[in-house]
C-alpha cells in the first residue's frame, strides 16, 4: 500500500517537475493534475470492473460461484486489484469449507438412509424436513411429496396423536404399520427425541417379530403352567384325601397308583420341555457322524411294541421294513427321538386291532424317507398346518388319556429343521394318517457302517 502511494507521489512529482521545466509553475501544476487524473481514471475503470464482477457473483447460485472464481478473474493491479484479490481468496476459502460440510452432511444422511430403523427430522412446528426410505416405507410416506407436511396429519394412529399431544417422549408408542393387515399385522414402535432448538427426531422401528416372540413366550408360559397345574391339582387332592381319611390298604394302593400316573405325566412333560430347550440351545449337527438306520428302526420297533402292550393294545398289527442298508448323518439321539415320536403317536392314536406300518426307503433322487402309516382316526385338513405347534392337539382329552404332552411333533419339527429334513403329513378322517420324514440326499448314504462291513 505504502509503495503504491510512493509510486503515485513520485509520478505526480515527476510530471510536475517535467511540466515546471517546460512551462514554469503552471506547467508544474498541470503535470501534477494530469498525473492525478490518469491515476483516478485507471482506478475508476478497475472499480467499475470490480463492481461488475461482484454483481455476477451476487446473482450466481452457490455452485456457479466457484466457476466464476475459476474462469472470470477479478480486476488486477492497484489498490482495487488487491482488494478484489483478497476478497476472491476469502470467498474461495468459504466455498471450500461449505463444500466440505455439505459433503459431510451428505455422508451422514446416507448413513441414516442405510439404517434399518426409520428416521424423520421434524422442524419446531412438527413438519417433516427429511425422512429416510425406511421411515417412508414404515409409515407410507413419500420422502419428496410429504416434505414440509405436518407429521401429525400423516400418521393418523390415535395412539400417536395422544403421545404427541402428551409431550412426554421418555417412552415409545406402538402403532400399526402402513402395510398392516388383519392377516399380517405389522407393529411399529415410534419415539420422538427432542434436539436443537425445538426440533424433534422421530424414530420408527419394526417390532412385529419381537411382539410375536413375546406373545409366543407368554402363550408358552401359560401353556406350561396349565399343563403342570392339572396333574399337580390332582396330586394335591389325593395327598389331602390320604391325610384326612382313614383308607383301607386297597384304597391306599389305588390312590398311590393314580398318583403315580400323574407324577409320570409331569415327568414326561418336563422331559419333553428339556428336550426342546436342549434342541434350541445346542450346536447344529455336523456332517461327520453317521447312524445306521437299522439301529434306529430296531429301537422304534422295541419302543412301539412295549408301548402297545403297556396300553393293552397287543392286537395292533405292526410291520417294520427297510428296503436297503443305509446310514444317516446327524445326531443319533435326536434322530431316534424324531423317529420314535412318530411311531409312538401311531401306537397311541390307533385303536386296538388297527394296523401300523413303519418303513425306510431310499428315493430315486437320493433322499431317504422314513414313514409311519396307521389306520387310526385320521386328522381333518384344517388341523394339519398347526400340528407341529407346541401344545397343539386335535383332541385334548384323547392326547392326555394316552400320556401325550402336545410337544411330540414340535420336537420332531425341531430335530428335522436342524438336519435339513422335512415332515410330510397325509391324513384323512376315518382312514388313518401317514407321517413321513424326508432326509436330504447329503445326509443319506446306502450301505453298512465301515466297522460292520469289515466284520462281515
Ligand atoms: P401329543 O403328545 O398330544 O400326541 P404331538 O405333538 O405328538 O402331541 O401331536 C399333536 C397332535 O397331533 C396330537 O394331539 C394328535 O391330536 C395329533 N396326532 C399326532 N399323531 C397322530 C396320529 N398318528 N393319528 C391321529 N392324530 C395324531
Amino acid at each position: 500500500m505504502m509503495a503504491r502511494l510512493l509510486v503515485l507521489l513520485a509520478l505526480m512529482l515527476g510530471l510536475a517537475v517535467l511540466g515546471g521545466l517546460l512551462a514554469g509553475w503552471p506547467g508544474a501544476l498541470g503535470g501534477a493534475v494530469a498525473a492525478a487524473v490518469v491515476l483516478i481514471l485507471r482506478d475508476s475503470t478497475r472499480l467499475i470492473r470490480l463492481q461488475a464482477w461482484l454483481r455476477r457473483l451476487q446473482l450466481a447460485q452457490m455452485d456457479e460461484m466457484a466457476d466464476i472464481l475459476a474462469h472470470q478473474e477479478p480486476p488486477r493491479g492497484g489498490m482495487v486489484g488487491e482488494v478484489a484479490d483478497r476478497f476472491a481468496r476469502l470467498l474461495k476459502l468459504y466455498l471450500r469449507g461449505r463444500q466440505d460440510s455439505q459433503l459431510r452432511l451428505q455422508e451422514m444422511l446416507s448413513a441414516i438412509q442405510a439404517s434399518p430403523n426409520g428416521v424423520i427430522l421434524l422442524d419446531p412446528e412438527g413438519r417433516i424436513e427429511w425422512c429416510n426410505s425406511t421411515a417412508a416405507q414404515h409409515l407410507g410416506l413419500d420422502a419428496a411429496r410429504d416434505l414440509k407436511q405436518y407429521v401429525a396429519n400423516l400418521i393418523r394412529d390415535p395412539a400417536f396423536h395422544a403421545y404427541n399431544a402428551a409431550g412426554d417422549f421418555s417412552a415409545e408408542v406402538l402403532v400399526a404399520g402402513r402395510a398392516s393387515t388383519p392377516v399380517r399385522p405389522v407393529r411399529l414402535s415410534l419415539q420422538l427425541h427432542p434436539y436443537g432448538e425445538g426440533r424433534r427426531l422421530l424414530l420408527s422401528r419394526d417390532v412385529t417379530l419381537i411382539e410375536q416372540a413375546e406373545a409366543m413366550r407368554r402363550d408358552f408360559v401359560a401353556n406350561v403352567s396349565h399343563e403342570m397345574r392339572t396333574p399337580l391339582t390332582v396330586l394335591a387332592g389325593f395327598v389331602e384325601t390320604m391325610q384326612t381319611l382313614d383308607l383301607s390298604p386297597q384304597e391306599t394302593r389305588r390312590y398311590l397308583d393314580l398318583m403315580s400316573v400323574q407324577s409320570e405325566r409331569m415327568q414326561t412333560l418336563v422331559s419333553d420341555l428339556l428336550t426342546l430347550s436342549r434342541l434350541e440351545g445346542s450346536p447344529l449337527p455336523g456332517m461327520s457322524d453317521w447312524v445306521d438306520v437299522r439301529v434306529l428302526m430296531a429301537q422304534c420297533e422295541l419302543d412301539a411294541r412295549a408301548l402297545s402292550s403297556y396300553m393293552g393294545r397287543i392286537e395292533h398289527t405292526m410291520k417294520f421294513e427297510q428296503d436297503q442298508a443305509s446310514q444317516l448323518c446327524g445326531i443319533a439321539s435326536e434322530l431316534q427321538s424324531a423317529f420314535s415320536n412318530l411311531v409312538s403317536n401311531a401306537v397311541r392314536y390307533t385303536p386296538a386291532s388297527g394296523r401300523i406300518e413303519v418303513s425306510w426307503r431310499l428315493l430315486e433322487d437320493g433322499r431317504g424317507e422314513f414313514s409311519v402309516s396307521d389306520t387310526g382316526p385320521g386328522i381333518s385338513a384344517e388341523h394339519l398346518p398347526r400340528l407341529t405347534e407346541r401344545f397343539y392337539r386335535v383332541d385334548r382329552s384323547r392326547s392326555r388319556e394316552t400320556g401325550g404332552t402336545g410337544l411330540g411333533l414340535a420336537i420332531v419339527k425341531h430335530v428335522l429343521q436342524r438336519h435339513g429334513a422335512v415332515l410330510n403329513i397325509q391324513s384323512e378322517v376315518g382312514q388313518g394318517s401317514r407321517f413321513a420324514i424326508l432326509v436330504p440326499a447329503a445326509r443319506v448314504r446306502s450301505g453298512l457302517p465301515e466297522d460292520q462291513l469289515k466284520a462281515a
